[in-house]
């Protein structure tokens, strides 16, 4: 019997689940977008480590990524250092909570599922969010119980349930290794389900849609692409409060302009922190939490005709 899904739930399967047409990706193009982004990187080898150990390659994640093609000055040193918060630990808490929930032989309600998520993540001394989690005070932590929970169930009344069939994958790392592995590009797919040439690459969202989030999933998808040989079918932003679905196919042409992005945003990092280059300072939104706004003139500058357009 075919399962019957709520109307959320069958929107997603619209939008995502199986499709006869795919775009016609030409097997060599991972070795040619390959050769391409190394032939690229030649002009910055001689600023990369020469030990490939793990603490000397030169890392870049998909955020360092957008932030080098951004502000050069934000990429820098504007970011400050991370810090965990209750709005920020909530997706950590949540795909804890729903990758469990896959494997789990019975289900469990939502709230004890997320305290479980909780009490493990708080318990889990190699990551950094249990420091910040076991300094919550018993209003803080039921409250993020509650905020969480509403999350969670909110996924599972709009999200169809995910079936083992369906080959889910959460929480998986993947990384690009480049330049005789000096260089490495890293991130975590929140949520991949299908097996390739049929996966389709999912980042689970508690914030607000932004075009960044369309620039991530792509670089995914190349990462891999270039990995497999077989890219994934498609990619979505799913928004757990709206329950909205940004989806996009991966073709030919993404896998392409990806991978110039990538060129270009990987060699000017490598110029940047490696050769000393001077940045080049785009003032705009990031300005805002930019840890240098109090006295990067050009971000003061946009600030205060930011405010002034505001009319306060
Ligand atoms: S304040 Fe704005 S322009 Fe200046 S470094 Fe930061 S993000 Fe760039």
């Amino acid at each position: 019997m075919s399962e019957v899904y709520n109307p959320a739930q069958q929107k997603v399967i619209d939008m995502l689940g199986k499709a006869e047409v795919r775009p016609d990706i030409p097997p060599s193009l991972a070795d040619e977008i390959r050769a391409e982004i190394e032939q690229a990187l030649l002009p910055v080898a001689h600023l990369l480590p020469d030990i490939a150990t793990y603490e000397n390659r030169f890392y870049l994640s998909k955020q360092s990524l957008t932030n080098a093609l951004s502000c050069e000055g934000f990429f820098l040193d504007g970011q400050g250092p991370f810090e965990w918060t209750n709005a920020n630990c909530k997706g950590t808490i949540v795909h804890k909570a729903i990758e469990v929930s896959i494997n789990l032989r019975h289900p469990m309600p939502p709230t004890d599922l997320i305290e479980e998520s909780i009490s493990r993540l708080s318990n889990d001394a190699g990551k950094s969010i249990s420091e910040f989690l076991i300094t919550l005070d018993e209003f803080a932590r039921a409250e993020l119980v509650g905020e969480c929970s509403a999350l969670f169930t909110r996924f599972t009344e709009c999200f169809p349930p995910i079936k083992s069939s369906w080959i889910p994958q959460v929480e998986s790392s993947l990384a690009l290794n480049l330049s005789n592995n000096r260089i490495r590009i890293g991130g975590k797919v929140d949520l991949a389900l299908g097996k390739p040439p049929d996966k389709v690459i999912i980042d689970l969202k508690t914030g607000r849609w932004s075009p960044a989030h369309y620039d991530d999933l792509r670089l995914y998808a190349l990462i891999d692409f270039l990995a497999i040989g077989n890219a994934p079918r498609k990619v979505a932003s799913y928004y757990l409060d709206t329950a909205e679905v940004h989806q996009e196919d991966i073709s030919e042409a993404v896998l392409r302009s990806t991978a110039r992005r990538l060129q270009d945003g990987l060699v000017r990092a490598v110029e940047l922190k490696l050769g000393n280059a001077e940045p080049v300072l785009r003032p705009a939104g990031h300005c805002n939490w930019c840890a240098k706004n109090n006295d990067c003139s050009a971000g003061l500058e946009y600030l205060a005709k930011k405010h002034e357009e505001d009319g306060w």
